[in-house]
Order: C-alpha cells, then structure tokens, then sequence
C-alpha cells in the first residue's frame, strides 16, 4: 500500500451539494452550469462533475479541450462546454466525444464545419462576444462575419450566445449593467439570436444580478462555497466551504530568545519560543508568499508562522497554545474548535483571491472526498 501524505484536503460532498441546490433555486429557471475547470477549482473535476451529475446538474463548463475528453471518458453523460477554444489539430473529439465548443474565431468555425462535412454530421456551438471583458470573444462588428459564415455551413447548428462579466463581484459597480445592455444590444441587432441560449452570469451575477441570469448562468467559485467578493459570508446556512485542508505537528522545540528560524533568519525569537514543525510548504499550495503572515489552527488556538515557508516544512509559533505535540491535528484551511480560517482569509494575506487559493492548496495535495 502506498502511504498517505501527512497532509490532506477534505472535499465535504454536503457542502457541495447544499451549495448547488441552493444556488440552483436561486437561479430560478435559468440552465445551471458548474464550472469544473482547473480541476474544479482545486477540488477534484471527475469528484465533483460525478456528485453534481447525481444532484441532477446537466451541463458543465471546463476551459480546454483535453479536460473536457477527460470528464466524458470518466463517465459525465451531461453537457460539457468548452470555453476557451482548442487546437485544430484536435476538432474530431468535439464530436467523438459530444462536446459543445465555444467559439470566438471564423478558423474555429471553418475547422469545426469540415469536420462535420467529412462525418456528414452537425454540430452545435455556442458564440463567445466581448461586451467590455476584453478578454475573449468578438465586438458587434465583427459577430455578423462569424453569423455569416455560420450561414455558409449548415452543419453549423448555432445553439447559444455567451459573454462574460468583469465586474459582477462587486453588487454597486455600474460596469454591470453596462456589459448586460450591451450584450442585449448584440441580439437585438441580430433577430437570429434572440431564440438563441443566452448567457453571461457568473457567480457574483447569480449572486447580485437576477435580471442578468437568462438562460444559462454559469457558476464557479460559489459553488465550492466562495462569494466572489471576497467577504467571507463562508460557514453561514447559504454558501459552505467545500474544502479543508488539515496536516499534523512534526516536532515541537523551545528555542531561546535571539534565535534565527527557517532560511534567511527573518524572523529572530525575541523571547523564549516554542515552535510547531508543519510538513507544510509553498509545494502543497501554502505560498511562501505566507512567510511570518500565515496563520493556522492547532488546539483550536491560533499560531502564527514564523520565518519562511520552506518547500515542505513551515514553522509556527505554539508558545501560547498549552500542549502542543508531535502528531496532533493542525488545520491550515478550514474549521477547528470554534475558529476557522477561510480561503478569502489566506487570500487577504497574500493579496490573493479565494480563487487561487483553493487551486493552489486543493491541487497540490491527496483529496479525499467525505
Ligand atoms: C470561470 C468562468 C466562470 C465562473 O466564474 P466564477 O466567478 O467562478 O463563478 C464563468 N464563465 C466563464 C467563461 C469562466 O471562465
């Protein structure tokens, strides 16, 4: 048997599931699809696709291609998007795999109309537009060459209509309303698109935004438990934090004050000192960015690291905690006794975002799914 990690992210599959119903409901009748990119935000794309595929969730988003093979070839008979384009030499698994593109590029559009001419099959796709992301997706001028070379190919089954907002975390930000006009502007002007799937929320719009859910909404970071906005309105009935992470004390030693601890001795005791070894480092997504910053829970108390965070190991300061040994329960994200910390916590202290977080810690580390 191979030996497990000192370390361990737990995906709580509750949490997940209450966050999906709730934010399911709160979308009313618009089409929820959860975001399962970077491997579900760090929290294991095959797991959570699998959980929500039962909880009845019928469409689900990845960035790439090669994720989106990989989810249907681990058993997801939903819905899968891809949203940010693909390599051409790749076009036959959009259809080998029953994968809906979306497609931003008249290339895309060719590559995907030949393919379905040689297998004498259709395809559908949805149509990404720029409505003030700068990001990906085309400006008005340019959707009526894509909507014309759609045309040309009637193996081209146009199905949807997608854009993205930049500011929908913040609930006062006027950017908001101005990208929603703007994608109405875009099916206004084209009497076509109007029966098309439209689709432009993420999780701040299902949140903040009902006028904006349409057809589709398109939801990630809430789902794993995250407002968007970085308050950390986590452990509250509605949104629960799906993931934990927790390790173990290596060593506990007493230094005396004026001792250097970790590389580079940035941190100097100032009295005597009683100091934690985690087996916990910038590897398993706790940054070094962290280095005499972070915080984590040993004895529901809270110890502070001191000096930086080495690859593997970090040192934090057990002097006021009573007790502390070699084995016990150290939890770096989540909750012990009656304190906890969140990921929008981590983030704030690295001038981060929950996000990355999440990705970082629940990549980098065994997941085991309760
Ligand atoms: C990641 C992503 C989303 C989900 O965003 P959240 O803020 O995590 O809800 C929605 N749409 C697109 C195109 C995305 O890339």
């Amino acid at each position: 048997m191979i030996p497990s990690s000192f370390n361990t992210v737990i995906i709580s599959s509750a949490a997940l599931i209450h966050n999906y119903t709730y934010l399911n409901s709160l979308s009313g009748d618009s089409t929820f699809l959860a975001m399962v990119k970077a491997d579900g935000y760090g929290h294991g794309m095959f797991e959570c696709a699998r959980l929500l595929q039962n909880a009845g969730c019928k469409d689900f988003g990845v960035a790439e291609l090669r994720e989106a093979v990989l989810l249907r070839q681990s058993g997801v008979t939903a819905n899968i998007y891809t949203m940010i384009g693909f390599d051409h030499k790749y076009v036959a698994d959009f259809f080998d795999y029953t994968i809906t593109p979306v497609v931003y590029d008249i290339q895309s559009l060719e590559s995907l109309a030949q393919e379905a001419k040689r297998r004498n099959e259709k395809i559908s796709i949805h149509l990404k537009v720029d409505t003030g992301m700068t990001r990906l997706g085309v400006y008005c001028e340019e959707l009526a060459k894509l909507l014309e070379c759609i045309s040309k190919h009637p193996q081209l089954k146009l199905a949807g209509l997608a854009s993205h907002f930049p500011c929908s975390d913040d609930v006062k930000s006027p950017s908001t309303h101005r990208s929603l006009e703007a994608f109405r502007s875009f099916y206004q002007k084209h009497d076509e698109l109007q029966s098309l799937y439209l689709h432009i929320s993420n999780s701040g719009g299902i949140l903040s935004f009902p006028e904006a859910h349409l057809d589709m909404v398109r939801c990630g970071i809430a789902l794993y438990g995250y407002h968007p906005d970085g308050s950390a309105i986590s452990y509250t009935k509605h949104l629960q934090p799906v993931m934990s992470f927790t390790t173990r004390v290596l060593q506990v030693k007493t230094v005396e004050s004026g001792v250097g601890v970790s590389y580079g001795h940035t941190y100097i005791t100032n009295k005597r000192t009683e100091l934690a070894v985690l087996p916990v480092g910038y590897e398993d997504g706790f940054s070094r960015a962290l280095s005499n910053k972070g915080v984590v829970l040993v004895r529901g108390k809270r110890a502070k690291v001191r000096g930086r965070v080495c690859m593997n190991l970090c040192m934090v300061d057990v002097t006021d905690i009573d007790g502390v040994q070699p084995g016990d329960e150290v939890v770096v994200l989540g909750k012990q006794g009656d304190d906890s910390i969140s990921a929008d916590e981590i983030a704030k202290t690295i001038d981060s975002i929950s996000y990355e977080v999440l990705c970082m810690i629940g990549n980098n580390n065994e997941r085991v799914i309760q």
